[in-house]
Formats: C-alpha cells, structure tokens, sequence
C-alpha cells in the first residue's frame, strides 16, 4: 500500500508522535479537541527519512501537498500565490521529541512581488506588508538557500542607523521596502539567481530545507548531548500552517505561555507577550515583552478567553503545557503547544499540586519526573547573609546561585569550561548555535529578552542558572566587556547570578547546601511507597550519614573505612603501623587506633540507628596511605639540605659572641629533630619501595590484605563490634553488617569469618547482651560472581561492587578508559555509555544475574544490594529492580534521585 505522507491537522493522530513529530501531533489533536488552531497538515518524519535517504523527496509528495493547500484554499478563502487575498504558510521542523530551536522554520512563505502587493490592497498596511516580506526574504535565505543572517543584518543596521532609530517598529514602509529590495540583491548576489517567485517553488525548498536540518550540525550535536537514540526520534515532520498575524495593529498580538509557572511551579498565567509583533520578536528577545498579567488590563476579553485556553490544554493534556498564541484582529489562535519544560523545583510542586486538584493520579506524578532532574534540587543556593549589593537585575529565568568567570562567547566559554574553568556565558541574547557554550557554563547572563527567551528555555531544560534580561548591562562583545553603570567587567573577571531572584553580583559570593521543600519529601514519600528496591547512602562519617538521611536514605550501603584513616590525626599513626618492622610494633599502631574507629563507628551508628549500617573492611594498598616515592626522595633532599643549614647557622652563630644565647638563635629546630625526621622519611621510602606493584589495584589489597596482616582486620572488627555492644548500653538500636573487600574464595570469607567469631564470643561476656550484626561480602571480582554459592555459605548478604566489577568485565583500567579511548568509543558508538556511569546491563548484568541466582539458591534469605557508582543511574537502578536486588547504595545527593527511580522502575515494570 503507498504510504500516507501528509495528514491534514483534522485528520492526524494526535498520539503518533513518532510519525508527525511533537508539535504536528499536538497541532492535529488541538484541531480535533475543537481549539482555534489555524488549518494545515504535517508531513511526516517518514518522508523526512525517505528525503535524507535519496537526497530528494519521495515521487508525488508535493503533488499531495499541492492537494492540502488546496484544501487550505478553501477552508480560508485565500490563494497561495494569489494576488488578492494571498493565502501564506509558515513551514516548521517537530520531531518526536522536543528540541528547542534545534531546526529550521520559514514563516509568511508564499510572498513574492504579486502576492505583496495583495496584502499590501488586502490589509492596508504596507508597513505590515514589508515588514512581513523582508522577514521572509531574510529567514529564507538563510534557511533554505544557506545565506549567513550576517549579510542582511549589515543592510538592515544601515538603515537603522541612518534613520536614527534602535527598535525595528521605529522603521517606517519605505524603510523596510528598502531593506526588501536590499535582500532579494543579497539574494541574487550570494545565490547567483533571483529571489523564488513561484510560490510552490518556494514551499518545496523550504521543506527540503527542514528535512535536511534534521541532519544540522546543531541538531546532531543535540541529540547526542541528550542521548536521543533513532528509537525515540527518527527525523522531523514538517508543519505546514496558515499564517495569522499579531502585528496587524494594535488588535493583534503574539506570545507564548505556560499553564503554569516554570520557574516556581505556582498555578498561574505565566507568559509574555507583545502588541503588534510577530512570534519570533517575543522569543529572540529582541523587544522586551510584558507579562501576561498585563494583558488582562490591555486586552481584558481576549484574556478571558485565553484562561479558557489554558484550562483546556491542561485539563486535555493532563500536564503543563507551554504554548503559543497569536491574536490576529481580535481572534485568538493557539499556534502550537507541548509540555512544559521545568525545573526540578516546579516540577516537583506541579506533581503534588496536580494530584491535589484530580487532574492525574500519584502513580503519574511520579512517572512524570526524570529522576535525574532531581539532582538540580540539590544545587547550591546564594548564602542571602551575604553583605552585596547586585550591580544588575534581570528577570530570574532559571533557579540556583552559579558563580565563574565572566566569557562572552559560546566558543571561549566551551574550551574554557571543558578544561575545567568555572564560567557564565554572557550574551546580549542567546541563539541556538550557542549550545555548546550553555553545555560548559555554570550559568548563563542576557542583557535581553523575556523569560521565554532562548537562553531562558534552554537553560532551565538544563537545570543551569540564567539570569535573562539584565537591561542594565550593556554587553560589547566585540570589545569582550560588560558595562555596568560605571563599573566595567572584563572577560575572565568573575561573576555571580542567582537564577532565582535575577541578581547579578561582580565577584564571587558563598553558596549554601540546598534543602528539600516539603512538597519534595511528599513526592519521595510517595515512592518509597511503591518501590520495592531500597535505598541506601555510601557515607563514611557522621556529617555525610547525617545527609544522606536528609535526603531520605535507608541506611549506609557502604562505609569505606579507609576513608576514615585520612583524617590529619589518623594518618601518622596508620603510617606507624605500615612501617612497623614486627607484629608488636604493628599492634602497638593498631592499639592506638582502635578507640578512634570504634568511636567513628558509635557515631555512624548512632546517626543512622535503627538503620542498617553496612562497614567494609580496609581495602586499598597500604601505599596509598604513604607518600610516593618522588615526593619523599624530593623530602629527605630538602630535609638533607636543612639539616646543614642549621649546622652551618649553628658554626656561624658561634663565632658571633654572645649571638648563641639571644631568642633568635632558639628559634630552629635542632639538628637531631632534623636528623630524625629525615631517618623516618627514609624508612618510609624504603618502605614505599618494598611495596610497590606493578598494578596495585590487582595487587595486594582487600582481604588479600586481611589475611596477611589479620591483626588489622581484627581491629576493624573489635572496633564494630564493641560500637555496637556501647550503643545496646545505650539503648541505641543498631544493625551494624561487616563487609569483606575483593573476596575470590569462600577460604577467604571463613577466615575473616573466624575473626568475627573469634571477638563476638570474647565480647558478648563483657557486653552482657547479644551483639546483632550480619556478616556478608563484596561481589567485585568475577570469580566472586561464579563462585557466589560457595561464598553464600559464610556470606548473609552480597553487594555488588560494580565498580571494580567493570574493570574487570571490561578488562579496562577506569582512569586510562576515561581518559584514553571511553569517549571516543562513546561518540563513535561502540559502547553507548561509559559503563563505570551506566551499568553494562548487556555483559556485567549477565554475570550479575548469575551471581544473584547461584547465590540465592544456596541462601534463599540472602540479601544483596550494589554499591558501585552505578547504584545511583536511573537506568541501572531498573535493572537492579527488574533482577531482584534488594537495595542499592550511592552517594548521598544520588539518594533522592534513586528514590525516585527506584519507584519508576516498580510502575514500568510491565514494560520490560
Ligand atoms: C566497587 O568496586 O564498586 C566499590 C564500591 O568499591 P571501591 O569503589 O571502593 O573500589
Ligand atoms: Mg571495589
């Protein structure tokens, strides 16, 4: 059967995205819901594939399009290259996803010198008329014939400033006739042929045009930054609209709003609009447009019925909506919608708000979220103590404090954030092309535009502070400065906004943690509800475990103990311990250290009581406790060249009488402190050498380290347990479980497993009550995985360590991977994520579900759970959830994001 290339907006399935992109499914089912949408039809992404594939369109495509302008003829009464009552067409990209100003669009098509003078009779307006004509000629010509804005803008500024004017509504008809006449040379000059005058001509070039932006450089470098796979969205459609006009006088207007607040979440009109303009003046930002509050006082009926409109949308589509209006002489048309792009905050309330009021139910406030969204809840806020005054206030377009060196182009500020440099993009306004730039900053400042603007949007959908607007700055970019007032901020110089109140500050100014609302804590609360996984934190002291409960975790998944032998008054002694030449000198260290682990281990407990506490024993090389080897040769020469400064101050001293005895000649440490400290600096480098491995991290470290030297896992294991038999005299609930490190062998385990019940019986005499713990081990090598049944037998639970268990699967080393050839192997889609983020469900997952499988058969209480990194990747906690973990385990600020995955993967589970 031939294919159906064209809908007509009354005849396309409003929920076939895929076919007719976002923006033409929505077009067909406002049609059909009965909302005022200006008749047209799409022409799907289908034929958009089949132009790319053969570089010209499918046969008979533009005989059917020529059949729906036709019957768009009819519907208005209009002609397309007609000369009387002109019928023009705005042409639009709409994919099946969302991307903002990522295509082409052409409006008022169908204008040429006959057509002109039609509208020119038709509306009276000849300024209208020109002013449409040369915004055709210009959007055109850059879209589909490929001339730079740059050579129309030139023309289009002479006669700016000529006349003496700055806004483009200063212009007058003759004005923009020139500016008209101007373009179509441009045309000729640049294209060696005539402007298009026949009107079908004109349509089909400008829908290869959008077919072919699909393949844009913008476009591509979108999709990928967003993983937007061909499975989601497969090329564009193509939206052939009747035009109507909001700059026809001062009846008519144009603007863009949302059902509710994007910024805060709040149920109110929020939008902006313009009298007399057209579209793209409201979103290029180049008149600064007013709220629509205004509008109620400006046009009050026409605002009544735009309330209806924006009840309508919601109430259909169950979600906020952002959407476009034009109000051509006294008739209000709604031009396209789409859900609405928020911030985490907003989206947040919006989900309780709605389920409040009955539009949706919990188990869809939840699905509604990108659990990574979350994450921007957690962004830093302005400390508001802070004694500054802003040198500027813009409109606040996107929420959270950012502070970095001022950049003012999309290049500089790409290379200088990709190196690691904090930057804010500032821009007079932003366009698409300046993707890259908003990828690399940490926030974005305009001088102009609404908060619909680009820079606003793109932001926001990014979770990056913007501050849009700030007419008080005045941005040259071509002298890279930004004048404020009287004050001058250069490139480079640093700067801070805060998205949420649109305050710009010149230097930088403290942030402070961010905190949950209220609304968010009722959101989680609804998914832990639901999900089965639990969620757990890797913490390793008390403040970290104190924040991980705040974002709701269920216990501590992983406590690295390691960590806590770094702090300043550990460290000497852990490296007395290294160093020690025999077992005394090594329990003499141990002896020392065990008070202060088991005091870190009572407040861990404490903090998290009743929860689960899960302390793996120590398991990095001994060497990374010590300093490398070129550091301590550089030491011991430093301390060499000391010591015989100090001889030498001491000889010179002596032969000035008298100059041994005044204060001075005390204040230096003596030759045999020196002598002293440089003799223990060379042990250690002796020590450092005798440790050294060609690859420590396969080398001698976990349990490995354990069996060795049990001395200090025992210590690790009094340490527990005696915490544990404090906090029962307490009264203190505690679930502490001891996890063993890079287990291969269930020899290992029992070894351990001794020491375990070696101290329990030793302790529970002296604790004179029982000791609850649970004893378990690290999944992290792959023979653990195959030998998971053997190491079930003394383990009562598991946890994947998946972070070493993808070095192994992959046989990558992490750092080298990272920094050598993952991305490349990402860009070039070998691998499609780096897998120390995303769990590689496809490989490591297998040998995951094997592990869990065996080891359930053996044990079928067992619990198990993941700590790697991954634990906390939406896409991987559905795994988790769909292999039957029990818990995972990330980092604290990953919490609320897992929760929420955690749920999601629970509600989807009949989709996989
Ligand atoms: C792991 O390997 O996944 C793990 C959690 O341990 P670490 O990152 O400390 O090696
Ligand atoms: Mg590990």
């Amino acid at each position: 059967m031939k294919k159906n290339f064209v809908y007509a907006f009354a005849d396309g399935d409003g929920h076939n995205k895929k076919l007719l992109g976002g923006k033409g499914a929505n077009l067909c089912e406002m049609t059909q819901i009965g909302l005022n949408v200006p008749p047209g039809f799409v022409i799907t992404t289908e034929a958009c594939r089949a132009y790319l594939a053969k570089d010209s369109l499918p046969p008979g495509l533009m005989d059917t399009v020529g059949d729906e302008i036709g019957k768009l003829e009819l519907a208005t009464g209009k002609t397309f290259g007609g000369g009387s009552n002109p019928l023009l067409v705005s042409v639009r990209s709409g994919s099946a996803l969302s991307m903002p100003g990522m295509m082409d669009t052409i409006l008022n098509l169908g204008l040429n010198e006959d057509t002109l003078a039609g509208l020119i009779e038709q509306t009276g307006d000849e300024r209208f008329a020109y002013d449409a004509y040369r915004r055709f000629i210009q959007l055109f010509g850059k879209v589909a014939l490929g001339i730079d804005d740059d050579k129309f803008d030139m023309h289009f500024e002479v006669v700016k400033q000529r006349v003496g004017v700055k806004a483009d509504i200063g212009l007058d008809a003759a004005n923009l006739r020139e500016i008209s006449e101007k373009f179509l040379e441009v045309v000729h000059r640049e294209t060696g042929s005539p402007f298009p005058r026949d009107v079908h001509e004109q349509l089909r070039l400008a829908i290869e045009a959008v077919f072919r932006s699909w393949m844009g450089k913008r476009a591509v470098d979108y999709r990928r930054e967003f993983h937007i796979t061909p499975d989601m969205a497969n090329g564009t459609a193509v939206n052939v609209c009747t035009m109507v006009f909001g700059n026809l006088g001062d009846d008519c207007a144009t603007g863009v709003g949302f059902t509710r607040n994007p910024g805060t979440g709040e149920r109110e009109m929020f939008g902006e609009y313009l009298t007399n303009a057209q579209g793209e003046d409201v979103v290029a930002g180049i008149r600064t447009p007013k709220a629509l509050a205004q509008m109620e006082v400006e046009m009050p009926q026409l605002y009544t019925q735009l309330v209806a409109l924006r009840d309508k949308l919601e109430s259909h589509y169950k979600e906020v909506q952002d959407y476009e209006f034009t109000i051509e002489k006294g008739t209000l048309y709604c031009l396209q919608t789409r859900n609405g792009k928020m911030n985490a905050g907003a989206l947040v309330k919006t989900s309780i708000d709605m389920v409040d009021e009955n539009l949706i139910s919990r188990e869809q406030a939840l699905l509604r979220i990108d659990p990574e969204y979350l994450e921007q809840l957690l962004h830093p806020r302005l400390d508001p103590n802070t004694p500054v005054k802003p040198v500027a206030t813009g409109l606040p377009a996107s929420p959270g404090g950012a502070c970095g060196k001022c950049v003012f182009d999309a290049d500089l500020a790409h290379k200088l954030g990709n190196s690691g440099e904090a930057v804010i993009l500032v821009r007079k306004e932003t366009r698409p092309e300046d993707i890259h730039g908003f990828f690399a900053a940490e926030g974005i400042l305009t001088s102009r535009g609404g908060k619909t603007s680009h820079a606003a949007v793109v932001a926001r959908g990014m979770g990056k502070p913007c501050v849009a607007g700030a007419e008080g700055i005045t941005v040259d970019v071509n002298r890279r400065r930004a004048v404020v007032g009287e004050q001058v901020i250069r490139e480079g110089d640093i700067i801070t906004l805060d998205g949420s109140t649109g305050d710009v500050y010149i230097g930088a100014i403290p942030t402070l943690p961010p905190q949950f609302s209220a609304d968010l804590k009722t959101l989680l609360g609804w998914a832990d509800e639901v999900a089965d996984l639990r969620v757990m934190a890797n913490a390793d002291t008390p403040e970290a475990a104190s924040q991980a409960l705040e974002y709701g975790a269920m216990g501590i998944g992983l406590c690295r103990t390691e960590r806590m032998f770094n702090a300043s008054d550990r460290l000497p002694i852990v490296v007395d311990m290294i160093l020690a030449d025999s077992a005394e000198d090594r329990q003499a260290a141990l002896d020392q250290l065990l008070p202060i682990q088991r005091e870190d281990f009572f407040q861990l407990f404490k903090v998290m009581s009743p929860n689960p506490v899960i302390v793996r024993l120590l398991d990095p090389p001994m060497h990374e406790f010590l300093p490398t080897e070129s550091d301590l040769v550089k030491q011991i020469r430093n301390l060499g060249i000391y010591r015989d400064v100090i001889r030498g101050r001491q000889i010179a001293l002596a032969s000035i009488p008298g100059a041994l005895d005044s204060p001075e000649a005390k204040l230096s440490l003596s030759e045999e402190q020196v002598s002293e400290a440089r003799t223990k600096k060379r042990r250690m480098l002796q020590k450092v050498r005798d440790l050294e491995e060609t690859n420590p991290m396969l080398g001698h470290r976990g349990v490995r380290l354990g069996i060795t030297y049990p001395e200090i896992y025992a210590m690790q294991i009094r340490a527990i347990l005696e915490a544990a038999c404090e906090c029962g005299k307490q009264g203190i609930d505690v679930s502490p479980e001891i996890m063993v490190p890079q287990v291969i062998t269930s020899q290992e385990l029992g070894r351990v497993r001794t020491i375990v019940d070696e101290t329990i019986a030793r302790l529970e005499g002296e604790c004179g009550h029982l000791i609850k713990y649970k004893f378990g081990t690290m999944i992290e090598t792959v023979r653990a995985c195959t030998r998971a049944p053997k190491l079930a037998i003394d383990a009562e639970f598991f946890s994947f360590g998946t972070n070493d268990l993808t070095q192994a699967v992959f046989s990558f080393s992490r750092e080298d991977a990272e920094n050598k050839f993952l991305p490349m192997y990402n860009t070039q889609g070998i691998l499609q994520d780096n897998p120390f983020e995303v769990l590689d469900t496809e490989g490591l997952g297998q040998l995951i579900e094997l592990a869990i499988s065996r080891g359930r058969a053996a044990r079928p209480d067992l619990e198990i759970g993941i700590c790697g990194e991954q634990g906390g990747h939406p896409e991987s906690i559905r795994f988790c959830h769909a292999a039957g973990l029990n818990y995972v385990s990330c980092s604290a600020p990953r919490v609320p994001v897992a929760r929420l995955a955690a749920a999601a993967a629970k509600l989807r589970e009949r989709e996989y």
